[in-house]
């Protein structure tokens, strides 16, 4: 039952439209079940009518034609209910209406069963038969395990158009195509897309049309060339350690290969307007679902033989023309099915004008950085037919989390106006970088910045920084194919610290595992959030921590202005001996000549089990720091990477900013410095209610500081206080925030936090 049931979602993931898929689906669940008649119905977005979309058994005419409406029939019965709907005489129930013209007088016995994604009804799946009989449990179960499998494949299709076609039936400019993901990094872009992809990844692969069509044939007949010669030199190079049998194997390669149709397909397609890796990937996946489709279990394999010979051809197109070296449009936006921070590296990021991502969420560490650089992102776009975005015009909506393909002249003048209004915003910001963070009643509150970037240094200070709040050493292990040596950190920390002093810079140990990975330090797990990550890691490696303490103190060397901050501090243990080893190696380092003071040290809170022992940590160290990221995942039970959950992360979710007022309350009176370095500090409504709180300082990102600093110093104490208080007893989410925004509307700062076009569309 089970290779049943992956078979056929294999087929109809691979399928050409998403008509074609549905045809596959009654097909195939008609010969499964043994039914007389199996048929689709979609849902109407805009009428809400059923529509049969695909029939095996009733008239294949009206596929497309006929329709129910939203409260018509038992079709209808069953995605009202949401529930399977299992009648022995389906013409004796009350809601029994005859769809004329479909044929399905003759019919009695009736299973229908919804086919819902993410909550949403997107239509009924229906099996029929002649006789009076009901359909067994098994059978029941059957329909809605497929149909739970399908949902996915069938909402992806409807929302992209299609699963596969080429230029042909590309939309046309000014088609305003929209999509939605979810905000990422704040802002506007408007430019030209490019679609990023990781390399030998044939899924991935974007079809583009060629600059060259020759070139592309050319290219292509290389490389074929090239894998050819690969496979004969493992083949004669295995020849005297495997069977007969197994060197066939080799030989069925080079048969796929020589066959010219293979060849001639791909040639055509490249010929008909497509790039060599865009064609072949067309290809390679027909082929691929054709031999999936097939019973026997020999041709079935054949399916991994054609995925593996496609990958081999596109690593040499690849190595031909690796990704880095192409022509860069300015300015570009990237778009790719998984952004890594590995991936913005390749690009010159002066022409990065935004960002789309199909998997992530807004506090993945790929929007995190995004946000650093101030370039507007959408995470989470689930629904992006991203390979068929190559190269076309596009609008990255970083407010609202939508993306804009092929915009109309009119919505493009509509964001031009907000990228005006932002440019007017920065300016007024630019004139306050020399004021401090004050209230218009006199309360100060520290602003510093996060940073993780060489370029983070002179961008912060010049945007009015009081100092570093959370420097995310991660990103310069990340960047390396080793670890660095304590001198290299030495180095590295060192023009942190010089580029700040003497204000305080707080440099975190390093914080791996959970979504930050080292190339060269896999550690794969499971539940990787649960996992190994930040001191775990680092206390079971000492010769990692110890040089980088050693590296911090070192590089604060007649400086004084270093502070050292522990990530993921779930127990007091964990404090207790990263201590014990701070103090060893201060004194190491003393000793060894240098001009040190023992730093300042502190933890973050990020765990729920570090809030409930806050007093106890506030006892043991300088200051704190709240992660708000990971605080907020781990109450929430949400990871924070996952977009299938991401609307469930809510930074103003009641039990978190409880969780913020708590850590307040039990810390008062410890003489302990707090603050807050998550995402939710640099959100100008999190700042205020974060302030209100009784915080002394927010840590966020650069491009944050200016606009937080503008809000906070338009209101009083007194005023954030009475948000704080109206907020706190609110029981969701979402009236926090919108309670939030009719207060600032309220105050007069709303115009300072997003443009006020942004309200229009
Ligand atoms: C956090 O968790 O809020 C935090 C600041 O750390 P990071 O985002 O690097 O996990
Ligand atoms: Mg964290």
């Amino acid at each position: 039952m089970l290779s049943l049931l992956r078979r056929i979602t294999q087929e109809v993931t691979g399928a050409q439209s998403l008509q074609a898929a549905l045809d596959i689906i009654v097909r195939r669940v008609r010969r499964a079940m043994r039914s007389e008649v199996c048929s689709i119905y979609l849902v109407d977005p805009n009428s809400q009518d059923y529509i049969l979309m695909a029939t095996r058994g009733l008239n294949a005419d009206a596929a497309g034609k006929l329709s129910l409406k939203a409260d018509e029939g038992l079709v209808s019965l069953v995605g009202r209910r949401a529930e399977p709907v299992n009648l022995e005489d389906a013409h004796t129930h009350p809601s029994f209406h005859y769809l004329s013209g479909t044929g399905e007088e003759r019919y009695k016995s009736f299973l229908g069963v919804p086919i819902i994604h993410h909550r949403q009804v997107l239509g009924v799946l229906v099996v029929q038969h002649e006789d009076r009989r009901r359909f067994d449990e098994g059978e029941e179960a059957f329909l809605i395990t497929l149909s739970a499998q399908l949902a996915g494949v069938i909402a992806h299709a409807e929302a992209t158009g299609a699963m596969e076609s080429l230029t042909p039936d590309a939309p046309s400019p000014g088609a305003d195509l929209r999509y939605k993901g979810i905000p990422g990094s704040a802002g506007v872009a408007i430019g030209k897309s490019q679609v990023v992809f990781p390399p030998a990844d044939l899924d991935a692969i974007p079809d583009r049309v060629p600059q060259s069509v020759d070139d592309e044939v050319d290219n292509f007949y290389q490389a074929l060339d090239a894998v050819r010669k690969d496979i004969r030199k493992v083949s004669s190079r295995l020849s005297k350690h495997i069977s007969n049998d197994e060197k066939a194997l080799f030989d069925v390669y080079l048969k796929i290969l020589d066959d010219n149709s293979l060849a001639a397909e791909i040639v055509n397609r490249i010929k008909d307007g497509n790039w060599a890796p865009g064609a072949l990937r067309q290809v390679v996946k027909l082929h691929i679902s054709f031999f999936e489709k097939m019973d026997d279990p020999y041709l079935r394999e054949r399916a991994s033989d054609i995925r593996d010979l496609g990958r081999r051809i596109l690593a040499h197109l690849q190595e031909k023309n690796p990704a880095a070296s192409e022509e860069i449009v300015d300015p570009v936006i990237l778009v790719s099915e998984e952004l890594t921070a590995s991936m913005l590296g390749e690009f010159p990021l002066d022409k990065v004008k935004g960002l789309v991502s199909v998997m992530g969420s807004s506090s993945s560490h790929v929007a995190i950085l995004a946000r650093a650089m101030g370039i507007p992102t959408v995470m989470g776009a689930v629904d992006l037919p991203y390979a068929k975005l190559d190269k076309i015009d596009m609008i990255v909506d970083g407010y609202s989390g939508q993306i804009y393909t092929h915009p109309s002249e009119a919505i493009t003048e509509s964001y031009q106006q907000i990228v005006d209004e932002e440019r007017e915003l920065e300016s007024e910001y630019e004139a306050l970088k020399d004021l401090p963070c004050e209230t218009l009643d006199g309360q100060r509150i520290g602003l510093y910045v996060n940073t993780g970037l060489l370029a983070d240094i002179n961008r912060s200070l010049d945007r009015g920084a009081e100092g570093v709040g959370l420097y995310r050493t991660e990103v310069p292990f990340m960047i390396r194919d080793r670890f660095p040596t304590e001198a290299d950190q030495e180095q590295i920390y060192r023009q942190q610290l010089e580029g700040f002093a003497p204000a305080p810079v707080t440099i975190r140990t390093l914080d791996i595992g959970g979504d930050k990975a080292l190339p060269y330090f896999p550690i794969k797990e499971e539940n990787p959030f649960l996992g190994w990550r930040g001191i775990r890691v680092t206390l079971d490696h000492l010769e990692i921590f110890m040089a980088q303490i050693r590296a911090m103190i070192k590089a604060s060397s007649g400086l004084h202005n270093l502070k050292i901050m522990l990530p993921m501090i779930s127990n007091i243990a964990e404090v207790e001996e990263a201590l014990a080893l701070i103090r060893r190696a201060y004194a190491e380092v003393k000793e060894e000549g240098y001009d040190v003071i023992m730093p300042k040290v502190g933890v973050m809170i990020e765990v729920p089990s570090a809030v409930y022992q806050a007093k106890e940590l506030a006892g043991m160290v300088d200051f704190m720091s709240v992660g708000s990221n990971d605080l907020t995942q781990y109450l929430l039970a949400v990871d924070r990477n996952n977009s299938r959950v991401a609307g469930l992360y809510h930074n103003f979710h009641p039990a978190v900013l409880r969780a913020l007022a708590d850590i307040v309350e039990r810390t008062r009176g410890e003489g302990v410095k707090l603050s807050v370095c998550g995402e939710m500090a640099g959100d100008p409504i999190g700042a205020i209610l974060i302030m209100a709180m009784g915080y002394d300082t927010l840590s966020m990102s650069s491009t944050s500081l200016p606009k937080v600093k503008a809000v906070l110093r338009k209101l009083t104490m007194q005023q954030a206080q009475d948000m704080l208080a109206q907020v706190m007893p609110l029981a969701h989410s979402d009236a926090v925030k919108q309670t939030m925004m009719k207060l600032v509307r309220e105050a007069g700062v709303e115009r300072l936090i997003r443009p006020s076009k942004t309200a229009d569309l």
